[in-house]
């Protein structure tokens, strides 16, 4: 976007947003360009903008020539300063929260100021845009209709390991924030809890230079992260394949082996009845997969 546009977008923007309201914007979680127009102007035209560092959004901030007046809240200070941000609501400002990257709130401060301003009445406006989390699992490979999002696992070893215990036999898809210098001890906790064979994705670096997202079996996984230091290095989400989806694709399996089994003596509809009723997988997708093998043949 050129300079042009971004004196614009604060030109315009002045009247895109409404006083007394509290604006939870986004940001990119590497590639600048994630940044949305709505946010851009959004942060033009409030007045004030609660970052979680201001000089590390300042660069953000900066290329978009954005200059409202931005105030620090970050983990350390948001009980104290939430008070302050929705006193300013109240006289009628605007505020946009942001967090150093993605979405705020997420494994980020806000959660104090927007309670807050929701106790005092006042409203609250998402403008949506980028987090590690569903950008990793949108592209992870991994079923996605439903999913745990852990945050970071605790940084001690025997804390960590009692946290995965409890999600061991958790059947939707787990989701954990990691730090590189964590990644391996954590690989290794999670091949003693959950088996080497159980499949982990590694989404690294998203939407920048080395990006790599990386799917295995856990056990070879962690030799792949310990042979090549670069996998330790950077900004990173883990997530893990749930155990009744793997029980299912396991039991998926046996099922199209026994049907292969009984396809030798029976037909098709015969066989997939048959071997749906042996292993309780639906019939349809036995057919199908029947089908293939007879066109395969
Ligand atoms: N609020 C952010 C969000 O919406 O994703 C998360 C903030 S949390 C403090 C930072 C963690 O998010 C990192 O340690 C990493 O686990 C994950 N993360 C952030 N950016 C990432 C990226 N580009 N690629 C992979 N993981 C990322």
């Amino acid at each position: 976007m050129s300079n042009n546009n971004a004196t614009e977008i604060e030109k315009q923007g002045k009247a895109s947003v409404d006083k007394g309201v509290l604006y939870v914007v986004a940001t990119p979680i590497g590639n600048l360009a994630d940044v949305s127009q709505r946010a851009l102007e959004v942060l033009a035209a409030v007045d004030i903008i609660a970052a979680e560092d201001t000089r590390h959004s300042g660069r953000l901030l900066q290329q978009y020539q954005i200059t409202s007046k931005i105030l620090a809240l970050h983990d350390h200070n948001e009980r104290d300063r939430a008070p302050d941000v929705v006193q300013r609501l109240a006289q009628g400002k605007s505020v946009a929260l942001i967090s150093d990257a993605g979405t705020p709130l997420i494994s980020d401060p806000g959660f104090h100021l927007v309670r807050l301003a929701h106790e005092q009445g006042f409203r609250v406006v998402p403008i949506p845009g980028a987090s590690a989390m569903l950008a990793a699992l949108s592209a992870a490979g991994l079923p996605s209709d439903r999913f745990v999002f852990e945050g970071f696992l605790p940084s001690k070893g025997t804390a960590r390991k009692k946290r995965l215990e409890v999600m061991a036999a958790e059947s939707r898809t787990l989701i954990f924030y990691e730090a590189p210098h964590r990644i391996l001890d954590t690989l290794t906790d999670m091949v003693e809890v959950f088996g080497a064979d159980r499949h982990v994705v590694l989404a690294r670096e998203l939407t920048k230079t080395f990006e790599t997202i990386k799917g295995d079996a856990v056990g070879n996984l962690l030799d792949w992260v310990k042979n090549d230091p670069d996998q330790q290095k950077g900004e990173m989400v883990l997530l893990v394949k749930g155990l009744e989806a793997e029980a299912n694709h396991s039991n998926e399996q046996e099922a199209q082996r026994i049907l292969k089994i009984l396809l030798e003596e029976l037909s098709l509809s015969q066989a997939s009845a048959l071997a749906a009723k042996i292993t309780g997988i639906r019939k349809k997708p036995l057919y199908q997969f029947g089908l293939t093998l007879s066109e395969s043949n």
